[in-house]
């Protein structure tokens, strides 16, 4: 059988149980061809055919007939991930996953709810919120973002320094494996386990590379009563992050903590000056900005805020932001798709160049010097600085997980190229401080190829892992073992 046969009669097969949700359209194809990754204009990755399954048993289906025909098979979310996650440069089957977007129970008296694994982390909200509940689990990207790509990449949350990341709430899920199974794995609803192994774990930045996400429960908190942020600037980069490290020492139970360096906070003051016409008073020293917020009942926010206070201003000569609005930008930041100062004419507008990112993570005694390193590498492939932020995503810790952004110049091909020679640059800087590659954005179509250089002797048992869950390796090709973009040579 020639290719094109195959994607015939695969076709045909297809739509006999999804009809015309089953569609070789190009102007559907078109729609799954890239996500938030930087790619020159005329770059297009078409899948060769879309589904839109509305629950597990169809996704069953889909995954036997890519199994018959050897068809590579892509779980397509929001679109909003900044690796190629979704990226269909080996053609293949894309599952559009929005589809199954039903919440399937909520289970107040156990702060637990069930969904299918399409909907997304905004939806499931509006969904909790008449029972005064939420998933802390919260991706700026959040209305776009689903429950399984959360799942898939193991995104940051802008709360994680208070209830971790999505494997926190996670207590079972039910995946479609590259055998065509569906399979339940996790602890139902208990919160740990200590039988058996954890499977579930895998499928936590697998990027779909294992098997499909179709169902997912997870564990809900209560919301919030009242909620206040503040910033402070620092002098140095270290004293924020030792300020930060020190409140959490003192007790206090911090809901967000996010560090940015001296370029991204002139992003915001910039941002301030812009909409506002006036100057800000952020003294010229200030090196950092350290943005937290506390939550809960009114008096013991009000306590902690004047507990942190007191350490950070006493004790690490932090200083209060006067100007709240600037603070209110940055959390205006987290909540919306649209990040306004983005949008500003500082440097460039965002339409003019792209968002990037590389999102090593590095031990925070290493931060100092990952931050020189970022200033030196892209200075040297000429890349544009947005500037550094460092989230804080393991239950009081420290815990850094770090943007090092980029305005990227994706007019050419060259130019796209040069950022990602920053990106290889940063991974491997990183890996050398005794930290990781990704933190957030996962392997995507950048970095599978260096895993070798990350994991040492784990990633041949990777690759069996992989050969276990997927044997005829259609799930997701071309994303953890390869990369697309830059070699490993010299690694
Ligand atoms: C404006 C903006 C803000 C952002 N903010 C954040 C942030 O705060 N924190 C953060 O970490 N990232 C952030 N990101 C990056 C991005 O949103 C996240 O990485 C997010 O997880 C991607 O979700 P998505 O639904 O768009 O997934 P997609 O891009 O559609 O998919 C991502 C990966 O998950 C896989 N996948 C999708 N669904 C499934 C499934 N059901 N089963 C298995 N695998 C699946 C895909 O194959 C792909 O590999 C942001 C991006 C943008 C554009």
């Amino acid at each position: 059988m020639t290719d094109s046969e195959k994607l015939n009669a695969a076709l045909t097969e297809l739509q006999a149980f999804l009809g015309e949700r089953a569609t070789a359209a190009p102007m559907h194809r078109m729609a799954y061809s890239r996500d938030w990754s930087p790619r020159f204009k005329d770059m297009v990755d078409l899948p060769d055919i879309v589904v839109v399954p509305h629950n597990t048993d169809e996704v069953v289906q889909i995954v036997q007939v890519a199994l018959k025909y050897e068809l590579p098979v892509i779980p397509f979310a929001g679109g909003t991930g900044m690796g190629g996650g979704v990226v269909a440069w080996k053609g293949g089957i894309m599952i559009e996953t929005k589809g199954m977007n039903k919440v399937l129970e909520i289970d107040p008296d156990n702060m637990s709810v069930t969904v299918q694994a399409g909907i997304t982390i905004w939806e499931l909200n509006e969904h909790l919120a008449p029972y005064g509940l939420w998933l802390p689990h919260q991706p700026e990207s959040k209305r776009a973002c689903t429950v399984g790509a959360s799942i898939g990449v193991d995104n940051d949350s802008t709360f994680g320094v208070r209830y971790g990341k999505i494997l926190d709430c996670l207590t079972n899920v039910v995946v479609v494996t590259g055998r065509g199974e569906a399979v339940r794995m996790g602890h139902r609803k208990a919160s740990f386990s200590s039988t058996g192994y954890n499977l579930m774990h895998l499928f936590v930045a697998g990027e779909g590379t294992l098997g499909v996400v179709t169902e997912a429960t997870l564990r809900v908190v209560t919301l919030p009563k009242t909620r206040q942020v503040r910033g402070w600037v620092f002098p140095t980069l270290i004293d924020g992050a030792r300020a930060l490290e020190r409140t959490l020492a003192s007790g206090l139970s911090v809901e967000s903590a996010h560090l940015n360096c001296r370029q991204r906070l002139h992003f915001y003051t910039h941002a301030y000056r812009q909409k506002y016409g006036r100057e800000p008073e952020v003294p010229d020293w200030a090196e950092s900005i350290l943005f937290l917020s506390f939550a809960g009942d009114e008096d013991v926010v009000e306590f902690s805020l004047g507990k942190a206070r007191q350490v950070i201003e006493n004790e690490y000569k932090g200083e209060l932001v006067r100007e709240q609005e600037i603070v209110e930008g940055y959390w205006d930041s987290k909540h919306r798709l649209a990040f306004l100062p983005f949008k500003q004419k500082w440097p460039d507008s965002q339409r003019e160049k792209k968002f990037g990112s590389a999102d090593v993570g590095v031990p925070m005694g290493r931060l100092e010097e990952m931050y020189h390193a970022f200033l030196e590498i892209s200075a040297k492939y000429e890349q544009q600085i947005l500037g550094m932020t460092v989230y804080n995503e393991s239950p009081n810790k420290v815990s850094p997980s770090i943007s090092f952004a980029i305005f990227v110049d994706d007019s050419t091909e060259e130019r796209v190229r040069n950022f990602f020679g920053y990106v290889r640059e940063m991974s491997l800087k990183a890996v050398e401080l005794e930290g990781t590659m990704s933190t957030y954005i996962g392997d995507g179509d950048r970095l599978g190829g260096f895993n070798a250089y990350e994991h040492g002797l784990s990633y041949e048992y990777m690759k069996d892992v992989k050969a276990l869950f997927d044997p005829k390796n259609i799930m997701n090709p071309g994303k953890k073992f390869e990369s697309r973009w830059i070699a490993p040579q010299g690694t």
